[in-house]
């Protein structure tokens, strides 16, 4: 990095790090990792496990830069192993529950992650997490390793989502440990071995849905107030002072919201939006069975565990945000006096969802709020399920669409390259009486070409970290490359 000497870096092994977290909240002290459940505690301290032969295989330098992090040496690259811990690091691993798959779940936790301390600069403190250290408490019989594979998916995933602007966690760091990990990765009772890396990822805070959950079903009410009253009071500065817990819980949907509404615009499917992946801080977080549209199909769903119920499809998400989002008030209900105004706040779920969705569609579209009435959006989706184009290509196209491209011959030409298949019959009528809907509206407009062109290009992707590239990366790397 040529400019480097024009930041002030700090090294990782030589930072002081913050632990307020762990500071304040009680936790279970004893370092023993057999799984248990672990009553009236918020965490469990617990040393990462050494790997065989550390090998740092990616490096964001955005992030680094961003939080004036020095590039790693050798003693650095063992803490992003997790064969070293600062002397001012504290190892947690954190407990919570979750509503997975539509039924309570009871005690989960970080089965697979731990916590290192608080990265603080000027600008902000950050949390370090290292994904794939080892077991903890709450690895459940499981083994607190991550797969090369799932590491890199996340990794890539993750910086991309920061990249075109969806609220995210987000990867430092890659490592590979020259140590094999038993998968069944088509969860079709044929395990094989796979090589094992870490990430380290970092935000602000790693606290879900499932961590005010589990106090609530363990009925630590004290507990629960306290944690309350510190999220809101060291993450959500702003909103201190009178009904504070309120003002919280209408943050947190309006976050939910809007990270929705993100996901729908870049085409991103979850696959797991179980309660205890969904953040506090309105983070996309735990980048799983993941996907990003190819062809546009609502019912898709990257997760072959939930192919029967599709619960999670890409058309679900909103619907599904609400349901956790109900999960959550209801786990705030014992340490708050009156319910009414929780309900009223989700009753609003709808109202907001719509004016938030609707300036989103508006950035997609190129057109200006009076301009997008719900006919147009309606009839959009309509139309994308029939003529099924690909979701990023298709709108890249429509960037470029000149508006007084009116023959159904040279639409069709036009949007020649982000279709799988060119629709057909009634498919492509409805496809160009679409076509031919939009380009009036948008013709209508004041704004100049250049500005919406601008504006569009803001709004819609042009490079998506599909399955089959992520794929190629992974292969390459199995190869050495
Ligand atoms: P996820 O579906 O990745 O959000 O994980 C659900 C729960 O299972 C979390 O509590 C994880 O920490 C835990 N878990 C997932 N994979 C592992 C693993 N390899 N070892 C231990 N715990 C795991
Ligand atoms: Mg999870």
């Amino acid at each position: 990095m040529a400019n480097s000497y024009l930041y002030k870096m700090d090294a990782l092994a030589a930072k002081k790090y913050t632990n307020r977290f762990t500071d304040q909240f009680p936790g279970d002290l004893s370092g023993v990792l057999t799984p248990r459940h672990t009553q009236g505690v918020l965490y469990s301290l617990v040393e990462p496990t050494a790997v065989k032969e550390p090998k740092l295989i990616a490096w964001s330098e955005a992030l680094a830069r961003e939080l004036e992090i020095a590039f790693p040496e050798k003693e650095d690259v063992e803490i992003l192993a997790g064969n070293r811990i600062a002397p001012s690091m504290l190892p947690f691993a954190q407990c919570y529950g979750g509503h997975q798959f539509g039924r309570w779940a009871g005690q989960l936790g970080d089965g697979r992650a731990i916590g290192l301390g608080e990265w603080t600069t000027d600008s902000g403190s950050w949390e370090f997490q290292l994904k794939g250290a080892g077991p903890t408490p709450y690895s459940r019989g499981a083994d607190g390793r991550a797969v090369l594979r799932s590491s890199v998916r996340e990794y890539l995933a993750s910086e991309a989502m920061y990249h075109l602007g969806v609220p995210t966690t987000r990867a430092l760091s890659l490592v590979s440990t020259g140590e094999a990990v038993l998968r069944d990765m088509f969860y079709d009772g044929n395990p094989a071995y796979e090589p094992g890396a870490v990430i380290l990822r970092t935000a602000p805070s790693f606290l879900r849905f499932g961590t005010f959950e589990i106090l609530m079903a363990r009925g630590e009410t004290d507990l629960l107030s306290q944690l309350t009253h510190w999220t809101i009071e060291t993450y959500f500065e702003e909103l201190r002072g009178q009904d504070q817990v309120l003002r919280w819980f209408q943050e947190v949907m309006h976050r939910t919201i809007s990270l929705m509404v993100e996901w729908e615009r870049v085409g991103f499917v979850h696959g797991v939006m179980n309660t205890d992946n969904m953040s506090v801080l309105g983070l996309t977080m735990d980048y799983g069975p993941f996907s990003f549209l190819d062809n546009y199909d609502p019912n898709f769903t990257p997760n072959t565990t939930d192919l029967p119920g599709r619960r999670y499809a890409f058309g679900k998400q909103y619907e599904i945000a609400h349901w956790n989002l109900i999960r959550f008030a209801t786990s705030l209900l014992p340490i708050i006096d009156d319910p009414e105004p929780f309900e009223d706040i989700l009753n609003g779920y709808a109202r907001e969802l719509q004016l938030q969705r609707s300036q989103m569609w508006c950035r997609k579209l190129g057109l200006e709020v009076k301009q997008l009435n719900d006919d147009l959006l309606q009839s959009l989706e309509k139309m994308l399920v029939r003529a099924q184009p690909d979701y990023t290509l298709f709108f890249r196209k429509l960037v470029e669409l000149p508006i007084d491209n009116t023959s159904a011959e040279s639409l069709i030409g036009h949007f020649t390259p982000a279709f799988y298949q060119i629709p057909q019959s009634q498919d492509q009528e409805i496809f160009i009486n679409w076509m031919l809907h939009y380009q009036k509206i948008r013709s209508a407009k004041d704004v100049s070409e250049a500005k919406r062109t601008k504006l569009m290009n803001q709004a819609n992707p042009f490079f998506i970290p599909r399955n089959y590239l992520l794929h190629q990366a992974i292969e390459g790397l199995e190869n050495n490359d």
